[in-house]
């Protein structure tokens, strides 16, 4: 092939990537004041740090006046991709318990939410944690990374994982059993390395299970043989029958290829096959140094955690 030839066409091909990347068109996510929440919702809700939400499904991403339109509108985006890919039931009784995504801005800390703010233990936590019907959410860049989306992203697909799982009981009794024993036999036959983060409890497990249906882990778990759904399912299939009971498709993949275009009013919003998604791949940005942080915390803590929180809200 000729130089040119070969120039021409690279040309063609970074112009497709290009048109590629225009942006998903988000307007569908409307930023509503927080006093149109469904009445459940407002039972309760301290309205003076609360002023706005964008509903994902149902599920409202709610937020004071320091968080970005687009940071609730993109995260209402990509729980709207997992919540449609639910098993029947799940979002009832996700929905039931009025399970929330609560996200906090620039001069806020998980600590100005006032759901977990006392007694608060947070002040330095960065990145996302799950508690019985909350999911807190740090705003920051939606910028993608070397897996081909974003680490806040990630961290809201892997801290939904868990809401899906404190529903399991309500849902289909018996499944959390499967879990457990799941999580035995990977623990025995070493399916996962020892020290992977999936193998720190079973409700971790689980939901690094969940971000992988989507796509949404880490380069680690692709190198570790657990990339996409079809991996899982060849190298771990219990926690896939568990995954599988739960989750549903996926027609959708959390990737760079969409994401909210903030300049977009009226485009539809662009729907692709995971085919054509896996074929798109994605800018190769650097993740800005500080936020490759997890908040990682093991079940003891989380369950105190869970616990005070009953405490304070009956
Ligand atoms: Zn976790």
């Amino acid at each position: 092939m000729s130089p040119l030839l070969r120039f021409a066409i690279l040309l063609t091909a970074a112009n497709w990537i290009h048109f590629s990347w225009a942006g998903t068109d988000c307007s569908e996510y409307v930023v509503q004041p927080i006093d149109k929440l469904p009445a459940p919702y407002l039972v309760g809700l301290n309205t003076t740090f609360y002023k706005k939400f964008a509903s994902a499904n149902g599920i409202p991403v709610m937020s004071s006046d320091n968080v970005t339109d687009y940071a609730l509108k993109e995260s209402a985006r990509i729980i709207q991709g997992v919540t449609r890919n639910l098993q029947p039931g799940f979002l009832d009784a996700l929905i039931a318990r009025t399970e929330r995504i609560s996200m906090w801005g620039s001069g806020e800390t998980a600590c100005s939410i006032p759901e977990v703010a006392r007694p608060c233990f947070l002040q330095h936590f960065s990145g996302g944690m799950a508690f019985d019907n909350i999911l807190i959410l740090q705003e920051t860049s939606f910028e993608c990374d070397d897996r081909g989306n974003a680490w806040i992203g990630r961290v809201l697909i892997h801290e939904f994982g868990h809401s899906i799982n404190f529903v399991f009981d309500d849902v289909q009794p018996g499944l959390q059993k499967q879990l457990d024993d799941a999580y035995a036999n990977a623990q025995a036959n070493q399916i996962w390395p020892p020290d992977e983060y999936a193998m720190t409890d079973d409700y971790e497990y689980f939901a690094v299970g969940e971000q992988t249906w989507f796509e949404a882990n880490e380069v680690r778990h692709c190198e570790m043989g657990f990339c996409n759904k079809s991996q899982l399912q060849e190298n771990d299939p219990e926690l896939y029958a568990v995954e599988a009971q739960a989750l549903t498709g996926p027609d959708w993949l959390y990737k760079c290829d969409e994401f909210c275009d903030p300049d977009s009013k009226s485009e539809p919003a662009k729907k692709r096959s995971v085919a054509e998604i896996r074929q798109l791949r994605p800018r190769f940005l650097k993740v800005k140094p500080g936020f490759r942080k997890y908040g990682y915390f093991g079940r003891k803590q989380k369950k105190v955690i869970r616990d005070d929180y009953s405490k304070l809200h009956g």
